[in-house]
């Protein structure tokens, strides 16, 4: 059996063009754009790509991008003073406080400050409990994307059996939660699980969202079974998943790809989230 390959570029822009139509419906009733504000600290040069595309997107789909930028060497104060002002804007739906901030700067501390109805990233501690607890809410960007993907793929999600590889709080822990909410059966697999390859064979569906290149063998995945690939690894071979996609694609039924997977549906959940955002606060 050869699987079929989930198109991510497909299913991103079919939500950013959904976004976009639901924009041009909402912004009269607001009188004003949903907006959408970054924060982004320091020069690292990927986190200023991720945002500059992110600032891009928002205006694409109709949306204001407001933006901060703040050096290196800022004090944490002052994050947290941005933050508020942002809260405080009327202007502003969602709020996106780009991570990793710098070193001395409690983490932590900034994303619990956003407000609740602004958190697009779904990242404070109050969003990541509604979740846990089945309530409505903000959610993370990159798991709700694999959410989208996997309705994408087609087979249920109800009663399916479903593995998660890595526990991290921006994708395998609130990806547990929502595969939960949906009427999965989760298991969270991790560095010190014991034998994952045999956990990983019981999964109808298996995601894999370590950083580690092609860590899933093809071997580890059941007949007929969904793949989702979180993982995006630089290698000598270019940029690789988490699971061995020559070999997983001959036995699973579904999987995504690295690129073209995964990675697009990102900024367009993060697109959707904002345009929640601005919904609810309109209500
Ligand atoms: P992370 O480093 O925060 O978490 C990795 C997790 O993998 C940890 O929970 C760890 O316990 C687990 N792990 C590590 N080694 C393991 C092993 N040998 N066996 C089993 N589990 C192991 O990473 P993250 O932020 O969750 O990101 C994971 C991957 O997903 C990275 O490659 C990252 O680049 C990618 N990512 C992609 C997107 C996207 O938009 N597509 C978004 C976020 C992250």
């Amino acid at each position: 059996m050869t699987a079929r390959v989930i198109d991510g570029k497909a299913v991103a822009a079919g939500v950013r063009e959904r976004v976009a139509a639901e924009v041009a419906e909402l912004a009269p009733r607001l009188g004003r754009e949903p907006g959408l504000a970054t924060v982004l600290t320091g020069d690292d040069p990927a986190s200023q790509v991720y945002v500059r595309n992110k600032r891009q997107a928002c205006e694409e789909a109709g949306m204001r991008s407001i933006h901060h930028d703040l050096p290196a060497d800022v004090a944490e104060e002052r994050v947290l003073a941005v933050v508020d002002e942002l809260n405080a804007d009327q202007r502003v739906d969602g709020i996106l406080v780009q991570l990793p901030l710098p070193d001395g700067i409690d983490q932590d501390a900034v994303v619990d400050r956003i407000d609740a109805a602004k958190d697009v990233d779904g990242l404070t501690a109050a969003s990541a409990g509604r979740l846990a607890q089945g309530r409505p809410g903000l959610v993370p960007c990159t798991p709700a994307g694999v959410m989208e993907l996997l309705r994408e793929a087609g087979p249920p999600i109800e009663g399916a059996e479903a593995v998660i590889v890595g526990r991290s709080i921006l994708v395998g822990r609130p990806l547990s939660a929502l595969l939960l909410n949906a009427n999965a059966s989760v298991t969270v697999c991790h560095s010190r699980t014991r034998d994952l390859a045999a956990t990983c064979r019981r999964a109808d569906v298996l995601v894999a969202a370590v950083g580690s290149p092609r860590l899933v063998e093809g071997g580890w995945v059941k007949p007929g079974a969904t793949v989702i690939d979180v993982g995006i690894n630089r290698t000598d071979d270019g940029l690789v998943g988490d699971v061995d996609f020559d070999v997983a694609r001959e036995v699973a039924g579904a999987i995504t790809p690295v690129p073209g997977g995964v990675g697009p549906m990102t900024i367009a959940m993060l697109l959707s989230n904002t345009l929640a955002a601005a919904r609810a606060r309109a209500a």
